[in-house]
C-alpha cells in the first residue's frame, strides 16, 4: 500500500470561552483553534487524516510536513509505520528532538495509522492491542479566567455538564480557593500553572496550595524539563505532580521516571512522535507503574487518536477535553463531547470517524483543495 500524495490543510476556528464568551486574560496568546491536518493518500484509495500540534505554531508545521517529511514519504509502503517513523527520527534529528520537527512526524505517523486501519478494516485499538476500555472517563479543562467569579461559573457549568473531576489553569489562590469552596474537599481538582516559577517559588506555592487538596499539580517550575526539580519538589512536599505535555519521544519519558519526577504522565500524541512513539510511552508507564493522564486539548485526528490509544492504557486514568466551545466540529458531538462525563470511541475503522470536508473547506486558512 504505497503512499500516493500527502496534503496539508490549515485550519483556524474561532472558539468560545463559555456563555457570554466571558472576558479573560488571553493566556494561550490566540483567538482561534490553529489545526494542522495532514491528509495521505494511498495508491489503493485510501485516505488517511493526521493531526500535528499546531498551536502558535500552524504555519511552520505545515511547512515542515510539507518541505521535510512529503519528499521522504512518497512511494513508500503505508504499513511500515513504525519503520516509516524511525527513518523520519534518525534522519531529522539535526533539526532538533522537540518542537516542530517532532510535531510534524506526529502528523504524519497518525494519519498513517489511521490509514493503516483503514486497509485492514478495524479501529487503531485493535491494531494496537485493546485492554478493553469501552468507557474512558474525561475532565473538564478550564481556561484560565484569573478572575474567580468566572472560575466559579465555569467550575458549576462543567459540573452541571456530568464531568466528575475538573482541572483549572489558575495560579492565584482566590481562584483556586473558590472552585475548592464550591465542589468540595472530596472532589477530584486539578490545577495546571503552566510552567510559571522556579524551584524555590513552587515550593512556597505548594505550601500556599496545601489545604486545596489538589488531586495533582501541573508543571510548576519553568522549565519543564528540569526534572530533578521536580522531584525534589515531590519528594519534598509530598505533592503529586503531573507533567510530559512538552516532552517529545519515549526517551524524554524514560528520564522523567528515571528521575522520579512524575506521579502521572501526560503524553501529548500530536507531539511525542505520534500513535507509535506513544505506544512505547504506554510500556515505560507500566513497568514504572505511572498512570497516564493524556494531554488531549484537541479537537481533531489528535483527539480521536488519544481515545484509541486509551483503550490500551493497562492503568486508564482521565482524557482530558478542553472545556471551551469551537465554532464549528470535524467529528460529531457525541464522539467529542462525554455523556455524564464518559467518553466512547468510535468504532469505525482507523480513527473511527472521518472529519466534516464541509468544516475544512469554510475554515481552511491555505489554497490546498479539499
Ligand atoms: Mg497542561
Amino acid at each position: 500500500m504505497k503512499i500516493a500524495n500527502i496534503e496539508v490543510y490549515e485550519l483556524e476556528i474561532p472558539f468560545n470561552l463559555g456563555p457570554d464568551n466571558l472576558a479573560s486574560k488571553n493566556f494561550l496568546k490566540t483567538t482561534g483553534l490553529d489545526f494542522c491536518l495532514v491528509k495521505i493518500e494511498s495508491e489503493n484509495g485510501h485516505i488517511g487524516w493526521g493531526d500535528a500540534f499546531a498551536y502558535n505554531c500552524r504555519q511552520s508545521v505545515a511547512q515542515a510536513v510539507l518541505h521535510m517529511l512529503k519528499p521522504r514519504l512518497i512511494g513508500r509502503d503505508a504499513r511500515d509505520i513504525c519503520r516509516i517513523n524511525h527513518d523520519l527520527q534518525k534522519d531529522l534529528h539535526m533539526f532538533g528532538r522537540y518542537g516542530i520537527t517532532m510535531f510534524a512526524i506526529s502528523g504524519v505517523d497518525i494519519a498513517l495509522w489511521d490509514l493503516v486501519g483503514k486497509n485492514e478494516g478495524v479501529p487503531i485499538y485493535q491494531l494496537l492491542g485493546s485492554v478493553g476500555n469501552k468507557r474512558i472517563p474525561a475532565y473538564a479543562s478550564l481556561w484560565r479566567y484569573e478572575d474567580p467569579d468566572l472560575v466559579l461559573e465555569r467550575v458549576k457549568a462543567a459540573q452541571l455538564s456530568g464531568y466528575s473531576s475538573i482541572k483549572l489553569h489558575e495560579i492565584g489562590i482566590s481562584e483556586v480557593q473558590v472552585a475548592r469552596d464550591f465542589l468540595g474537599q472530596d472532589f477530584p481538582l486539578m490545577l495546571d500553572t503552566n510552567c510559571p516559577w522556579s524551584p524555590q517559588e513552587a515550593k512556597e506555592m505548594v505550601r500556599v496550595f496545601e489545604d486545596i487538596n489538589l488531586y495533582w499539580l501541573e508543571e510548576p517550575i519553568y522549565p519543564p524539563e528540569d526534572f530533578k526539580a521536580l522531584a525534589r519538589l515531590r519528594r519534598d512536599t509530598g505533592v503529586k505532580i503531573a507533567s510530559g505535555e512538552h516532552a517529545c519521544t519515549a526517551f524524554q519519558f524514560r528520564e522523567i521516571f528515571d528521575n522520579n519526577a512524575v506521579d502521572f504522565a501526560q503524553p501529548s500524541v500530536t507531539k511525542v512522535g505520534g500513535i507509535s512513539e506513544f505506544r512505547k510511552i504506554v510500556v515505560l508507564c507500566e513497568l514504572a507503574g505511572i498512570q497516564i493522564m493524556p494531554h488531549s486539548p484537541y479537537f481533531g485526528p489528535g483527539f480521536l487518536a488519544t481515545l484509541q490509544l486509551s483503550q490500551t492504557f493497562p492503568n486508564l486514568g482521565l482524557l482530558e477535553r478542553f472545556f471551551i466551545e469551537p465554532e464549528a466540529n470535524l467529528y460529531p458531538k457525541d464522539v467529542l463531547n462525554p455523556v455524564n462525563g464518559v467518553f466512547c470511541a468510535p468504532n469505525g475503522p482507523g480513527l473511527g470517524v472521518d472529519p466534516d470536508l464541509d468544516v475544512i473547506k469554510t475554515y481552511k486558512k491555505n489554497n490546498t483543495k479539499v
